[in-house]
C-alpha cells in the first residue's frame, strides 16, 4: 500500500487529488492531510481516509480540530511546525497544494526523504527552484510537477534529450479581464477578478490569472524545471483553454499537450507516474470544439510578464522577491487597500527597492528565503500604505 501525504487537502488541488484518492482507496495508506481554517472539512476528510494525523496550520483552530475528531484513531495538530513535522512522517508520494511560500518548507522536508513529491505549489520553485532541485537530487527524491502546463510539458518531453528543444511555449487563458479594454482595469473588483473563465481554482491563483501574475509565476517555473533558457520560454494567450502547453524541437518539430480544463489530469498523471492510469475526465470532441485561437499576450496590459522576465535574468532570490511582494500585493487587493493595477506597481517597485546583488546572490537555503520573503512583504506594506 502506498503511504501518501496531502499538504493543503482543504483547498481546490487537495480535494481534487482526495477526489482521485476516493477512487482506489485501498490502494493507500493516508500519512498526513493539512489545512487551514477549514477545519471542518480537514476533519471530514481525515476520518473518511482515515489519516494518521491532520494539521491545521492556525494555533487558534486546535481545539475544533481536536472536538471533530475526538473518539477517532487521527491525531490532531496545529502549527507551522506541526505541518512541517507531518511532512517528516514517512511517505512514499506527497502532494504540495498549500498556496503560497508556506508550502516550501514541508516540500523540501518530503524531498528529504527520497519520497515523490507532487507539486502543485509553485511558488516552491519561483522562491527557491534551485534548493528544491537540489535537495530532491540530494536525497534521490523525485519531483513531479502538477500545474497543468508544466506536467504538459513534462508529458511532451517524454523520451527527449532536453538539448534538442528549441522552445516551451506555456498557454494562459487570458484570465477573467481577457477582453476588457485596458482604461476599465483599473477599476476591477475584487468579485470580477475571482471568475476564471475556463478553471475552477482558489481565489488566489484566480486572480493571479487575471493579472496574468499566475503565468508570470509559471515562466520562472519553467526555467527552474526544465532549466531552460529564459529566452526559450514564452507565453501565449489561448482563451480555450485546451492546449496547456507545448514543446518545440531542432527538427521544427513541435509537441502539443491538449486536454481540458481539469486539474485531475495534471494531479492523476502525477499520481500515477510512471504508470499512466485511466482518469475521470472529460474527452475531446474536436468537431464540437471546432476551432482553438491564440494571441500574443499584451506586455502593457500585463506587467507581470516584464516583470517575471527580470526576475529570470536576476535569479538567485530575486524570486523569493518577486512572489513575497505580489502574495503581499494580493492581500492587498483582496483587502480593497490598494486597486488592480496597484499590485503590479507595488511588486515592481519591491524589485527595485530590493535588487542589490548582496541580497539576490546570497545562498539560497530555507533560511535565506524565509528572510528575502518577510523583506519583500515589508517593502510591499510600506509601498501599499504610501498609495492607500
Ligand atoms: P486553495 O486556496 O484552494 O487551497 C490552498 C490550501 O492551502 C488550503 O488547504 C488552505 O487551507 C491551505 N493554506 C492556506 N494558507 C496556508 C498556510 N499559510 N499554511 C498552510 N496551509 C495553508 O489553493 P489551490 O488549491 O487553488 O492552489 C494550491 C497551490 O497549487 C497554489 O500554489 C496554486 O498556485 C497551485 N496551483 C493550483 C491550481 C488550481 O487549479 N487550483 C493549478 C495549478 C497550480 P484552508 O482552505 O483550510 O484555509
Amino acid at each position: 500500500m502506498r503511504r501518501i501525504s496531502v499538504f493543503g487537502s482543504t483547498g481546490s488541488i487537495g480535494c481534487n487529488t482526495l477526489d482521485l484518492v476516493d477512487r482506489a482507496a485501498g490502494e493507500y495508506r493516508v500519512v498526513a492531510l493539512t489545512g487551514g481554517r477549514n477545519v471542518a472539512l480537514l476533519a471530514e476528510q481525515a476520518l473518511r481516509l482515515r489519516a494518521e494525523v491532520a494539521v491545521t496550520a492556525h494555533e487558534d483552530c486546535l481545539d475544533e480540530l481536536r472536538g471533530l475528531l475526538a473518539g477517532s484513531d487521527v491525531e490532531a495538530a496545529a502549527g507551522t511546525g506541526a505541518i512541517a513535522e507531518a511532512a517528516r512522517r514517512p511517505v512514499d508520494w506527497a502532494m504540495s497544494a498549500i498556496v503560497g511560500a508556506a508550502g516550501l518548507p514541508p516540500g523540501i522536508a518530503v524531498l528529504e526523504q527520497g519520497a515523490t513529491l507532487a507539486l502543485a505549489n509553485k511558488e516552491s520553485l519561483v522562491t527557491a527552484g534551485p534548493l528544491v532541485l537540489a535537495t530532491a537530487k540530494a536525497h534521490g527524491g523525485t519531483l513531479l510537477p502538477v500545474d497543468s502546463e508544466h506536467s504538459a510539458v513534462f508529458q511532451a518531453l517524454v523520451g527527449e534529450d532536453i538539448s534538442a528543444v528549441e522552445r516551451i511555449i506555456i498557454t494562459a487563458s487570458g484570465g477573467a479581464f481577457r477582453d476588457w479594454p485596458l482604461e476599465k482595469l483599473a477599476g476591477a473588483t475584487l468579485a470580477e477578478a475571482s471568475c476564471h473563465p475556463n478553471w475552477a481554482m482558489g481565489q488566489r491563483i484566480t486572480i493571479d490569472s487575471a493579472s496574468l501574475f499566475n503565468k508570470a509565476l509559471e515562466l520562472i517555473e519553467t526555467k527552474e524545471y526544465f532549466g531552460i533558457a529564459p529566452e526559450r520560454i514564452e507565453a501565449l494567450v489561448h482563451p480555450e483553454s485546451m492546449i496547456h502547453a507545448m514543446v518545440g524541437f531542432n527538427d521544427g518539430a513541435l509537441m502539443a499537450h491538449v486536454g481540458p480544463p481539469d486539474m485531475r489530469h495534471a494531479i492523476g498523471f502525477a499520481l500515477h507516474w510512471p504508470e499512466r492510469r485511466a482518469l475521470p475526465v472529460e474527452r475531446l470532441d474536436f468537431a464540437k470544439l471546432g476551432q482553438f485561437t491564440f494571441r500574443a499576450p499584451d506586455e502593457a496590459r500585463y506587467p507581470a510578464l516584464r516583470l517575471a522576465r527580470e526576475v529570470m535574468a536576476a535569479g538567485g532570490l530575486s524570486g523569493a522577491v518577486f512572489n513575497g511582494a505580489k502574495e503581499r500585493a494580493l492581500d492587498g487587493f483582496i483587502a480593497g487597500e490598494i486597486g488592480f493595477l496597484d499590485m503590479a506597481a507595488v511588486v515592481e517597485e519591491v524589485l527595485t527597492k530590493l535588487s542589490a546583488d548582496s541580497l539576490i546572490n546570497a545562498d539560497i537555503s530555507l533560511d535565506t528565503v524565509a528572510a528575502t520573503d518577510h523583506l519583500a512583504r515589508v517593502e510591499a506594506e510600506r509601498a501599499i500604505r504610501a498609495r492607500v
